[in-house]
């Protein structure tokens, strides 16, 4: 509801921002506080956290914005509280959730910080998500490019070398950030990480803690080993399904065949089910419709003719392909697209690739 939330921030900024910035009486500090408090308002997707979040400033009239502004004769939000639920209190309800959280996803900072109610970008790396001893998870913001204390893949996508929570180079494993980690071994914790020190982290999946390591200098840092997803009933995006997998075929192949013939011999039969989120683009048929009639029955990269027609309509079967994907940002056009015979189709996906290109995400 992006225009729903547009008009509730715009609300806001008629009612109490903006007439506080072009009045004479409100001291700069004040409203120096108010340019922040837009900023930050800026970051809420959901009109029900926004709502939420203004709910913290029931009954603190202490604060020097809301004496700032009442000297000046303006409103509040406390003021305008209850206009405003009463044009927006149904979207109360319009939340994040933990569910809305899937692994593989893309996540700005702001929003991780709004979803622990923390809101603030300087509350650190790790937060408890829920009342303290009582939360459900536990989010942890990775940023894996060096740094004083690097944190770091020991292996990839699996173990997480997480520096624990420190004050001027102390790290007390008491601090309430490291205890909600160490205390509640059962609560999943949720490892965001981006390798540049700027810009949307991804859920690289729940972790548990193995242990909490000390180095020479006193540092402490989290071993935290990825939970599968069959353990977590968490949802993934369709790469992030694939990527375990193929992570956890690697590890199969790995181990010796007595091992795996006895993991064979008490395996379940019936798979277990994950939850998989899908954002699909809609293709053009036009696109396709015109790449087939170019391809006319042959494939564009073997040159060889389709090796079979389709059972519903007896016509040549070929898959049409973007050689630069929509996922990466490639176009839906005909100038994009090619028609391939199967084997052609992935070979460009997992083998050689005739019009290859560079994933930017890895
Ligand atoms: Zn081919
Ligand atoms: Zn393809």
């Amino acid at each position: 509801m992006p225009d729903v939330i547009d008009a509730v921030r715009g609300y806001i900024d008629r009612r109490v921002f903006a007439p506080a910035l072009v009045h004479s009486e409100v001291p700069e500090d004040v409203k120096s506080t108010v340019r922040n408090s837009a900023r930050w308002l800026r970051q809420f997707r959901r009109v029900g956290d926004l709502l939420h979040y203004m709910d913290r400033f029931r009954g603190a009239p202490e604060t020097a914005v809301y004496t700032g502004l009442k000297a000046a004769g303006l409103s509040t939000f406390e003021d305008i509280r209850a206009d405003l639920l009463a044009q927006f209190g149904a979207w109360q309800t319009d939340r994040t959730r933990l569910d809305d959280f899937v692994v593989g996803g893309t996540y700005g900072s702001s929003e991780l910080v709004i979803f622990a109610e923390k809101y603030d970008n300087r509350s650190g790396g790790i937060l408890p998500i829920g009342p303290k001893d009582h939360h459900k998870a536990v989010f942890v913001k990775a940023t894996l490019s060096g740094g004083k204390y690097g944190n770091q893949w020991l292996e990839d996508g699996q173990r997480l070398k997480y520096f624990l929570k420190s004050r001027n180079n102390v790290f007390k494993e008491s601090y309430s950030e490291n205890a909600a980690i160490i205390n509640h071994p059962h609560v999943p914790v949720y490892a965001f990480v981006r390798h540049q020190a700027e810009g949307p982290f991804r859920l690289a999946g729940l972790f548990k803690n193995a242990g909490v390591h000390t180095e020479e200098d006193g540092s402490k840092w989290f071993e935290l080993v990825l939970r599968s997803p069959a353990e977590t009933d968490v949802a993934l995006d369709a790469r992030a399904l694939r990527d375990a997998h193929e992570r956890e075929v690697r590890r199969a192949q790995r181990s010796s065949t007595a091992e795996r013939r006895q993991r064979l011999a008490s395996a379940p039969r019936a798979p277990v089910t994950v939850t998989v989120v899908t954002k699909a683009f809609i293709r053009n048929p036009d696109v396709v419709a015109e790449v087939l009639e170019r391809a006319a029955g042959t494939c564009e990269g073997c040159g060889h003719a389709a090796p079979f027609a389709r059972r519903s309509d007896g016509t040549p079967y070929l898959e049409v392909h973007h050689k630069v994907p929509l996922a990466a940002g490639g176009d839906d056009t005909v100038e994009n697209a090619v028609a391939l015979c199967p084997n052609c189709h992935r070979n460009e996906h997992y083998g050689s690739a005739v019009w290859p290109w560079q994933d930017p995400d890895s």
